[in-house]
């Protein structure tokens, strides 16, 4: 079995006697994997070596700091199927969607080495005579990147690309239920030669090591992804250095389908968008709305697709969904299930617990319909293979319940009606809408929730400009002749 160690200032540091983390295989149960459970004095050595590292790698061209990152984007992909394997394993997720992700990791990492010649300042005009305005996009410096378990990999590319290509150094936290893909990646960077300190990898609670890591002075940006509770914390913890945080947390994707809508390309796209990753992506449908003409086909199409829904250990089988990634999940997503039943919503298809010779931690793929839009299910977060429907009248309507929410990561409306598309883009209070498609984001784009669904965002030059802080300087060119 594996036993990983805290990498930190370019060298794995020995466990010695320090207390191990279990990772659980959540299809088999089996145990994987251990890694080091960081103590608060381990995150201080780490964000230290980062921030002296900080200081060299900050003034190093960009387009050199970029030369290193395709340098990890080859080694990442040469080392493709040992990233896949990982996260399967770890969290559960079918293979073939875990070999996307390893590539996501490695274009992600190439889309912004490539941004490297697109840090750019401003000269802007003075009231002055002699006198040059020079605005300068900086590095922000140390950065924590607190990371969640259900896209281990990819996340790794959103925390560090942008961080490294804009001059700052890391301190990665992956989640307990997935650290170990961070750790192979901390492999190549070894192997890619970036200087020791730029990136760290460091394990352990989010109590202890994601609140050491919020609360040190010298990061100067805590670039959080996970739920909104744990945001809020992060969010807190913060204030008292008045740490910059950018903060993509949870969600509750309304997606809206019209009687107008192509049905047979609005089934496909909604269900895909509810199975992929076992129903556990932030950004992914979680309660659906069908106008009243369509409604029963809708639900009958819909349900025989969950029906057909395979699942199983993503290294034993070719399966379409894997488990929920603990216990405590499976628990979460059942108590939400039985909520909905006990407010009245129709079980059409799953509804319980399930394992596969009988062990880990699985759900049935449920179809929940004639739910009302105040229930529970439609309302907290789900992360599960669970698809919660109800019906609607009109489109004001329809608009007026997907606004209600505490969250607004993303959201979707499927019709054939030019008008309806662009009031649906501009009356949708959501970062993210999605018109005819299945939710899912662009490097290029801009990934970000309004309300508690985060502050900040990922992705593209917007993305880029969170790692960045701006520094105008004033240069009076003719001191003598301006003092008279
Ligand atoms: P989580 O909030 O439990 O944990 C996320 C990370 O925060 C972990 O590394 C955890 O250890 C750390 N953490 C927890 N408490 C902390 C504290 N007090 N101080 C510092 N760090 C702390 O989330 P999770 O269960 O790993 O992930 C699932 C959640 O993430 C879902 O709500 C999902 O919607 C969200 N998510 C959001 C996005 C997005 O881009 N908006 C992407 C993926 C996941």
């Amino acid at each position: 079995m594996k036993q990983y160690k805290l990498f930190i200032n370019g060298k794995f540091v020995p466990n010695g006697k320090r207390e191990m983390l279990d990772v659980i295989n959540p299809a088999t149960e089996k145990v994987i994997s251990q890694v080091p459970k960081a103590t608060a004095k381990d995150v201080e050595a780490a964000v230290d070596a980062a921030y002296e590292a900080q200081k060299s790698w900050g003034k190093l061209p960009a387009s050199s700091r970029a030369a290193y990152l395709y340098k990890l984007a080859d080694l990442v992909r040469e080392n493709r199927v040992l990233f896949a394997k990982t996260n399967s394993e770890e969290m559960g997720k079918p293979y073939a969607q875990s070999f996307d992700e390893a590539g996501w990791l490695a274009d992600y990492i190439v889309y912004y080495a490539e941004l490297a010649r697109h840090i750019k300042g401003e000269i802007i005009p003075s009231d002055r005579p002699n006198e040059n305005i020079l605005l300068y996009k900086m590095p922000i410096g140390v950065v924590g990147g607190i990371m969640p378990w259900n896209f281990p990999l990819f996340l790794i590319g959103r925390k560090v690309a942008p961080a490294l290509v804009a001059g700052d150094t890391v301190v990665l936290k992956p989640s307990s239920d997935s650290p170990n893909g961070c750790y192979e990646f901390a492999n190549l960077v070894k192997k890619a030669g970036i200087p020791d300190g730029v990136v760290n990898v460091v394990t352990g609670s989010g109590a202890v090591v994601g609140n050491a890591l919020a609360s040190n002075p010298k990061v100067h940006l805590v670039s959080m992804t996970g739920s909104t509770e744990a945001g809020q914390k992060i969010m807190k913890t913060a204030a008292d250095n008045v740490t910059k945080v950018s903060l993509e947390l949870g969600g509750k994707a309304p997606v809206i389908v019209m009687a107008d809508c192509d049905f047979d390309a609005t089934i496909e796209h909604v269900y895909n968008s509810r199975i992929i990753n076992t129903g556990q992506a932030c950004n992914c449908a979680e309660r659906v709305y069908v106008q009243k003409p369509i409604y029963d086909k809708f639900v009958k199409k819909i349900v025989a697709k969950f029906k057909a829904t395979t699942y199983g250990p993503a290294l034993e089988g070719k399966f379409d969904i894997g488990p929920m990634v603990n216990k405590a999940q499976q628990e979460h997503v059942d108590e939400l299930v039985q909520s909905a039943k006990a407010e009245g919503g129709k079980i059409k298809c799953g509804g319980h617990k399930a394992s596969y010779n009988g062990k880990g931690w699985f759900y049935e793929p449920t179809v929940i319909a004639d739910c009302k839009h105040g229930m529970r299910i439609m309302t907290e977060e789900i992360f599960g293979p669970v698809l919660p429907i109800t019906s609607f009248d009109t489109f004001d309507e329809v608009i007026e319940m997907a606004n209600d929410t505490v969250y607004g990561l993303t959201s979707s409306i499927y019709t054939s009606s030019y008008d309806v598309a662009m009031r649906a883009m501009n009356e949708l209070h959501f970062g993210e809408t999605y018109i005819n498609r299945e939710h899912f984001e662009a490097f290029q784009g801009f990934h970000a929730g309004v309300r508690q669904s985060g502050i900040g965002g990922d992705d593209g030059e917007h993305g880029l400009e969170e790692f960045l802080e701006t520094h105008i300087c004033y240069i009076d060119y003719n001191l003598k002749a301006d003092v008279k």
